[in-house]
């Protein structure tokens, strides 16, 4: 049964945060996968790091050859006040600015940060949630998977190129996961996700997170309204990146 039109909608509380730059080491690197790199950055600037929310993310800096400096959103998978420790995950794929930066950084080197600007947190009242979403999600998704209290329902289904880049999550919350493979050629293409979604049953009052490439965010939230008569006000969807275009995202209201 779909979730009732006239439920109230779920209550997001959107904090800003004093917009700050950081200048930060690499202190570790290591491989989550063999697609998925994890880089820990820590220094001083970390101290007053604030991330409220899973799915806030920070702009990493880049400097490019030309002297310009490229821009790409990343999540801080986790934070450490005790250690001034920030994680991000890169997905890796065929090596834009960001990908390449994390594939040739080396303990020591520097990376300026920016953010997160501010955070939207979800009413930790909502009992059943079901994250979708690819590679560049599964930061987010672990965070939310996590960061989960005892008793609440998450169902998560994920795209991943195959068994090798499906990550395992320690929670306390009632999980049920479930991977679709295809591989990276794919990942604009919403049917591995949509035929497993179809199999997937969807609570009354369920909050739905979909994250990837933007034309399989529209397809999936488009099937959730259309097909299973899931309200917007219990979906919160957004493009990660655009396949073909450098530097994209795309947001859906
Ligand atoms: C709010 C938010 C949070 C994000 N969090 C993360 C995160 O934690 N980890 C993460 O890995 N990504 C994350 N992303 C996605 C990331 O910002 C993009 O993938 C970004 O484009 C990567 O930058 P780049 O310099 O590597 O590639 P770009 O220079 O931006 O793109 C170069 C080419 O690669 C393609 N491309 C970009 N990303 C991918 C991909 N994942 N797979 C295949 N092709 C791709 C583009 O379409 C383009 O053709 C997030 C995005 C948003 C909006």
């Amino acid at each position: 049964m779909p979730t009732d039109v006239f439920a109230p909608a779920p209550k997001i509380e959107r904090i800003r945060h004093e917009l700050k730059r950081r200048d930060l080491v690499v202190v570790a690197k290591q491989h989550v996968t063999p697609a998925m790199l994890r880089i820990t950055l820590s220094g001083e600037a970390a101290a007053d790091f604030v991330s409220l929310a899973p799915d806030d993310h920070i702009k990493i800096f880049i400097p490019a050859e030309t002297g310009d400096i490229e821009r790409r959103d990343y999540t801080p998978r986790s934070y450490n006040p005790a250690t001034r420790t920030i994680v991000i995950d890169f997905a890796l794929h065929e090596a834009g600015p960001a990908t390449l930066w994390a594939l040739e950084a080396q303990v020591g080197d520097t990376l300026s940060i920016g953010g997160p600007k501010g955070s939207a947190v979800v009413s930790p009242d909502i009992a059943h949630w079901l994250l979708i979403g690819d590679e560049t999600a599964l930061p987010a998704i672990g965070r939310r998977i996590e960061e989960a209290r005892a008793g609440q329902n998450i169902t998560a289904l994920i795209a991943v190129t195959g068994p090798d880049e499906q990550q395992d999550f320690v929670s306390q919350a009632n999980l049920d996961i479930h991977w679709a493979h295809r591989p990276l050629s794919d990942a604009a293409n919403a049917e591995p996700l949509l035929q497993k979604l179809q199999d997937i049953e969807i609570l009354p009052e369920t909050f739905v997170w979909i994250a990837a490439e933007a034309m399989v965010t529209r397809e999936l939230r488009r099937y959730l309204l259309e097909q299973r008569a899931h309200p917007l006000s219990w979906t919160k969807a957004a493009g990660y990146w655009v396949k073909g275009k450098a530097d994209s995202h795309e947001k859906f209201e």
